[in-house]
């Protein structure tokens, strides 16, 4: 047992009482991991520690504060909106008015018609409403057997059960028992490495499709009721979709009358340069997720929106299965949509979508100029502000590193000693950017060349 101290510092004290997501507790536990970075204040695209050390933050936070930090407008919002109504709930017929204007203003600029919104606190209870949404339509409909959900390996949806089963990374599984039988997962459309030798984009994307439409078979259409994809695939690697992708995958889902959830919990509010990520890529998709850039992250917030098709079954199933029921204590609330309202007047009032085509522009032609045929680099892609470089031992054949020796965690570890934050995605040796989307083009050169000096010298160290 841990004995505990009163004079513990708080670097001391969070070893002793928390558990951190994505953190090896034994070896932190024990103090064995370093320093402790207690993030105690940001402005911009910098945040500052608690022994004063300033960073560029290349992934915004988690790519999630779009608007960049200290925006008082919005901590005005929700002082407001604390001071007047902190809480009430949304269940049987009550609402708050900042959720009324919200709803009304996202529907407005949603991607294929959504009518409805429903409310949670994060992404992954968000993509769990929408699996029960899918579970509901299909009892509604008569078609009890039609429930399985098809996601990608390396997407990425979340880490609660349902949501982390979607997830396509083992690590989400192995000591979890999951995924959940009525999860599947469908090939990642990474075209740098799973394409076939000679074959164009569109052909790779084609394949994708017959092998989705042959998985679909294999399952039996009646059983596959939707499946789930961010327009760019994210965590699991930061993989624009291959040429034609979305177009020839609708196809297939139409074939087998089988929904298209868009987890828009990234590309969402404006990170691609278009407002959603379907609008950019022509997606239809029948639920789209929303959670980050909604609020810029500064409440957590997140919605279900729900198309045309799904509604309409949706209101045909009170009348068999009465009030929906499915809430949270904290579905609709006030603070949060109060700080998404004062956010969405930030990104549209700064036109910050457009500075994701314009400034994201300029930091893919950086990015592409500093490091294609760079000796460790295999990849570089990206799109609008979410770019990742691709690490490998020999570009030339393709090969990549062993996973022991941890390259893009090093070269992760190399900017943050330069003071850039950049991440180290889960899955091969890929460092990805994702900064606030008000970032400067000076700001983009500074990332882009401490980027440089960190791949430099893990170069060095490795040959
Ligand atoms: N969907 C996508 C595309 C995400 O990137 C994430 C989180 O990174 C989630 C869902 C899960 O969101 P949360 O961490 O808020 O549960």
């Amino acid at each position: 047992m841990t004995e505990r101290s009163h004079n513990l510092s708080l670097e001391e004290m969070d070893r002793q009482s928390v558990l951190h997501p994505f953190t090896h507790a034994k070896d932190y536990a024990a103090g064995e991991l370093g320093d402790l970075r207690i993030v105690t204040g940001g402005s911009g695209v910098t945040i500052h520690d608690q022994k004063g050390r300033a960073y560029l933050d290349g992934f915004a936070g988690l790519y999630c504060v779009n608007v960049g930090y200290g925006r008082k407008e919005i901590a005005d919002a929700i002082h407001a909106q604390a001071s007047q109504l902190a809480y009430y709930h949304a269940y049987a017929m009550h609402s708050n008015e900042p959720t009324i204007r919200l709803s009304d203003r996202l529907l407005r600029n949603a991607p294929n018609n959504m009518q409805r919104v429903y409310y949670g606190m994060s992404g992954s209870d968000a993509n769990e409403t929408q699996a029960k949404l899918v579970w509901y339509y299909n009892n509604v409909r008569g078609k009890p057997e039609k429930k399985k959900i098809i996601a990608r390996q390396r997407g990425y949806h979340g880490a609660s059960v349902c949501s982390g089963s979607m997830t396509g990374l083992p690590v989400f599984h192995q000591a979890f028992d999951l995924p959940m039988e009525r999860i599947k997962h469908a090939a990642t459309p990474h075209y740098y490495w799973n394409a076939r030798k000679g074959e164009s984009e569109q052909e790779f994307s084609k394949r994708l499709a017959a092998e989705l439409d042959a998985q679909i078979e294999a399952e039996g259409p009646e059983t596959v009721a939707a499946f789930i994809g961010e327009p760019v695939l994210g965590t699991g690697g930061i993989i624009p979709p291959p040429e034609g992708y979305w177009a020839e995958i609708q196809k297939v889902l139409d074939k087998h009358d089988v929904l298209l959830i868009a987890d828009e919990v990234v590309c969402g509010f404006g990170r691609t340069g278009s407002y959603y990520g379907s609008q950019h890529y022509g997606m239809k998709p029948d639920l789209v997720t929303i959670a980050k850039g909604l609020t810029s992250a500064y409440v957590p917030l997140s919605g279900a929106m729900i198309g045309e098709k799904v509604w309409e079954v949706l209101q045909q199933g009170s009348d068999q299965f009465g009030p929906f029921s499915h809430g949270y204590t904290y579905s609709a609330h006030p603070l949060g949509a109060a700080a998404a309202l004062a956010n969405l007047d930030i990104l549209e009032g700064e036109d910050l979508t457009g500075n994701a085509r314009d400034t994201g522009g300029y930091l893919q032609q950086r990015l592409h100029e500093t490091f294609d045929g760079h000796p460790l680099v295999g990849e570089v892609r990206g799109v609008g502000l979410l770019a990742a470089l691709e690490f490998v031992a020999d570009p030339a054949s393709q090969t990549a590193f062993d996973p022991g020796h941890k390259v893009g965690a090093k070269i992760a570890g190399a900017c943050l000693e330069r003071g850039l934050i950049a991440r180290a995605l889960p899955h091969g040796d890929i460092l990805g950017f994702a900064p606030p989307l008000s970032i400067t083009r000076a700001e983009v050169d500074r990332l882009v060349e401490t980027s440089k000096e960190a791949v430099d010298a893990l170069t060095d160290q490795l040959t």
